[in-house]
């Protein structure tokens, strides 16, 4: 039956979030009793620092559990101020600094801040999964300029002039990137911020997986590559990944003032305060040590090599050697065409279909992300699935006739 009340236009334009949607088909088929192998989400398989938990509990037992002010508590703005000046020598005040319900709202509160009908937001494919729907509920357009594997997944700012229109308002950069953990060149930041000077677009930067690269030496970034661009900027960080807080739901958004305070009007009339609890656990986390990612990140090295390495036995597999985060984006298309019990492969959801169903492994299909070619393992799991999760994927492409 047709139900009777129609939805509005804009959720019909969007999907559900991929790859929060294949975690919860592969834990539902774990809680069911399947040997299910889980490289689908991207979050840090660590607990919370002690010391972040005790700050949360701390703030439920001091009764710190009413409405705070909008933008986030003064001194949580403070100390994420403070980091940026001693991480990157940013100078912002704790006015220019939203703290939002994790890093995906502020994302959101941007694009509702920024964006609406008419206007094109430039998004780099293989792009995480959520950039064009948040665009999308702003009324927006997100016009998307392919990457490509040969180039590492560089910026070729020759292929992305021909995606530049008069409608074209801003640029979504997200480096290291989800899903293929390239980071963009100097040379390709130097010239997206020389677009961005002469067309006067905003560009937002994903910086959510900053402290987790494998690189040595610096990370280029575009503000460090041309200080010129702070009063077009928007600095999108949080807690989620380098501090394992993914529940804890706490972002933040460094930038302009005026665009901080559109952003918190949107704020102030959704969500209000992220909330209390979280914020001083993210205090705590923002303001002590730093070397958690660290730890994380020597646990995900050996991880990341055991994972190249089974790719790269895998006949005609491809993968981009990542420079940071917790992702793998091998190319899969060499078995596109084949078939499993006279059912043929055509693309990446086939493909993630099939591994979930004949051999338990769970996975994102690559066209989530806009590159139907590929297939995205998240490594932030144990080496033990890692080791027989790689031996399935094997054995699964090897039986695809
Ligand atoms: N940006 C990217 C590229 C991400 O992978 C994530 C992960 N969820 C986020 C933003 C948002 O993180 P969260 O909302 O969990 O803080
Ligand atoms: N960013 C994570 C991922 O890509 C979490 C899922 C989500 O927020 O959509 O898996």
């Amino acid at each position: 039956m047709e139900p009777k009340i129609n939805l509005a236009a804009r959720v019909k334009q969007i999907k559900p979030s991929p790859t929060l949607a294949v975690n919860a088909k592969a834990k539902a088929l774990k809680a069911a009793g399947a040997d299910i192998l889980n490289f689908s989400v991207g979050e840090p398989d660590f607990d919370t620092p002690d010391h972040v938990r005790a700050a949360g509990k701390a703030a439920i037992d001091d009764g710190f559990t009413r409405y705070t002010a909008v933008p986030g508590i003064p001194e949580l703005r403070e100390a994420i101020a403070r980091r940026f000046a001693e991480d990157h020598g940013w100078q912002y005040t704790p006015e220019q600094i939203q703290v939002s319900c994790g890093g995906k709202h502020g994302l959101y509160n941007m694009a509702q801040a920024l964006f609406g009908p008419g206007d094109e937001v430039l998004v780099l494919a293989p792009y995480w999964v959520s950039y064009p729907d948040i665009i999308q509920l702003a009324g927006a357009t997100p016009v998307i300029v392919p990457l490509t594997e040969e180039k590492d997944f560089d910026l070729e700012i020759e292929v992305l002039v021909k995606y530049v229109t008069d409608k074209t308002r801003g640029i979504i950069i997200n480096s290291p990137s989800n899903p293929t953990g390239s980071v963009f060149s100097r040379e390709a930041l130097e010239a997206i911020g020389k677009l961005a000077l002469e067309h006067n677009w905003v560009i937002i930067t994903d910086d959510i997986y900053d402290t987790i690269t494998y690189n040595d030496g610096k990370l280029p970034h575009i503000l460090d590559v041309n200080p010129a661009l702070i009063d077009q900027t928007l600095v999108l960080n949080g807690v989620s990944k380098s501090f394992a807080m993914t529940g804890w739901r706490i972002g933040y958004t460094a930038g302009p003032q005026h665009i901080i305070s559109a952003m918190n009007k949107i704020q102030s009339q959704s969500t209000s305060n992220p909330s209390s609890i979280a914020q001083k656990a993210a205090l705590a986390a923002v303001s002590g040590p730093q070397d958690f990612p660290t730890v994380m990140k020597e646990a995900f090295e050996p991880r990341l090599d055991y994972i190249l390495n089974a790719l790269a036995a895998i006949e005609g597999v491809t993968c981009v050697k990542p420079s940071g985060a917790f992702y793998v984006f091998p190319n899969i298309s060499a078995y596109y065409g084949r078939t499993f019990n006279g059912k043929k492969i055509e693309g990446s959801l086939d493909m993630a279909d099939y591994l979930l169903n004949e051999y338990k492994i769970a996975a994102v299909p690559g066209v989530a992300f806009g590159a139907d070619r590929f297939i995205r393992f998240s490594f932030a799991t144990s080496m033990d699935v890692i080791e027989d999760g790689m031996k399935r994927f094997a054995e699964a492409l090897g039986r695809l006739e």
